[in-house]
């Protein structure tokens, strides 16, 4: 199959550079999910694509072959332009008890409730950090969970610079929220540990430099956000500071390659928009100047996000040596003293090596241990082996 412009995935990012490509180029977007959205419009109904572009759902990718050219689940995908909009994933870091079963991702227990999960009456505690807590106690709120507690370790003081920068419209959106659901979000406070006999049963909290402890049925967390750089690593686009590099056309440092949202910088819906729209603009030869002044106050949203959201040691500090922290192989913490990286600890337990190949461990040794980020290969995620078989082509 060939195509002009291709765009992977379709969040608000890929969707706005489908939009704006598709004026002037034959486009083809895809996404491994079964409808667009991404995580924030993640099953709404309402969302058009724009027409006569090349909607392929539930589609992989499943690596690069060449120059141009990409495997996807078994069949062979030349472009002219590439745009990445892969977007993002959660960070859950581990703590005692994190495995037990009631206690999800903070973006997992989001995801599974607009999939349909009944969450009626259950008693929810939801922490972390991030604006994403917000969102997600909004949602469990509406549909008739008791949030008891919205837990984010940073200080309030540390949260000044984030609540300066946010937008009338989201100021808004937050005092929507209803000051019973908003009296529950505590900051300076965080999960030191999860217990129970088979299940979640009480979550001991840090709140304010008291100990306390809380029964509820679920205990959701989120810790921030990683973006998904597996392609763009493939690719050999550079990164900087764990972000795809780009330019002020979201054009990165491989010839005819883009990028835009959460894989350029972790900055929400505005700049996932904003930079789709560039990037569609860019690549398809199209003028953007009016766009750029925009593109730099985002940037500055994003310095923001990551200085007032930035992680305590304390939460860095909470996993015990018997704490497991790859959940697909139960490599505890224990096993990965003495090595200095990734690839030592891998060769030597089976850390990386399950289902999720590292994309739920790898960000949690980076960030608890310092160590360098797994290397991309093909496949870009586990797939049957029948997608690796080309078919022959007539
Ligand atoms: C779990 C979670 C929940 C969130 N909820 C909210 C919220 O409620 N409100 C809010 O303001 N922000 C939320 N965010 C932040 C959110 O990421 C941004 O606001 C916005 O959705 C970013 O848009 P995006 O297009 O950059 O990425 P995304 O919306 O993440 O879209 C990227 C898409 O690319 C797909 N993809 C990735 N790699 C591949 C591949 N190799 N092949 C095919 N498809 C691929 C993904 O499945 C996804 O559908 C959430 C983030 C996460 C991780």
């Amino acid at each position: 199959m060939q195509t002009e412009v291709l765009i992977v995935g379709a969040g608000p990012a890929g969707i706005a550079a489908a939009k704006a490509a598709s004026r002037n180029a034959q486009v083809t977007l895809l996404d491994d999910n079964p409808r667009p959205g991404g995580q924030i419009w993640r099953n709404r109904k309402d969302l058009d694509l724009p027409p006569g572009i090349h909607w392929l759902p539930s589609t992989g990718i499943t690596g690069v072959m060449g120059e141009k050219t990409l495997l996807v689940e078994g069949h062979v995908l030349h472009f002219e332009k590439l745009i990445l909009a892969t977007g993002a994933r959660e960070l859950f870091l581990p703590f005692p008890g994190w495995t037990l079963p009631g206690v999800v991702g903070a973006g997992g227990l989001q995801a599974m409730i607009k999939s349909g999960l009944d969450v009626h009456g259950k008693q929810v505690v939801i922490a972390g950090s991030g604006p994403l807590l917000l969102a997600v106690a909004e949602l469990a709120h509406q549909k008739g969970a008791q949030v008891l507690h919205i837990l984010e370790q940073a200080p309030r003081s540390q949260l000044l610079p984030f609540l300066q920068a946010l937008s009338a419209g989201k100021l808004l959106q937050a005092a929507r929220m209803g000051p019973a659901l908003l009296s529950r979000y505590v900051p300076d406070a965080y999960v030191l540990h999860a217990s129970g006999a088979h299940k979640l049963e009480t979550v001991t909290c840090q709140i304010q430099g008291k100990t306390l402890q809380i029964s509820c049925d679920l205990l959701a967390v989120g810790d921030g956000l990683v973006p998904n750089l597996e392609l763009a690593l493939q690719l050999g686009c550079k990164v900087d500071q764990g972000f795809i590099q780009v330019d002020d056309t979201c054009k990165t440092s491989v010839r005819d390659v883009y990028a835009a949202g959460e894989v350029t910088g972790i900055g929400g819906l505005d700049k996932a928009l904003l930079e789709g729209e560039i990037a569609g603009l860019a690549a398809t030869g199209q003028p953007i100047p009016k766009l750029v002044p925009r593109l730099q106050k985002t940037q500055s949203f994003v310095r923001k996000l990551r200085q007032s959201f930035a992680l305590r040691k304390e939460v860095l500090e909470r996993a015990r040596p018997d704490t497991v922290i790859c959940r697909c192989e139960d490599v505890q913490l224990s096993q990965l003293e003495g090595h200095s990286g990734w690839r030592s600890a891998k060769l030597h337990t089976r850390l990386g090596m399950g289902g999720c190949q590292g994309r739920t461990c790898g960000p949690i040794c980076q960030t608890l241990l310092g160590f360098d980020a797994p290397q991309s290969r093909p496949p870009v995620f586990a797939t049957p082996l029948k997608n690796l078989l080309l078919e022959e082509q007539p």
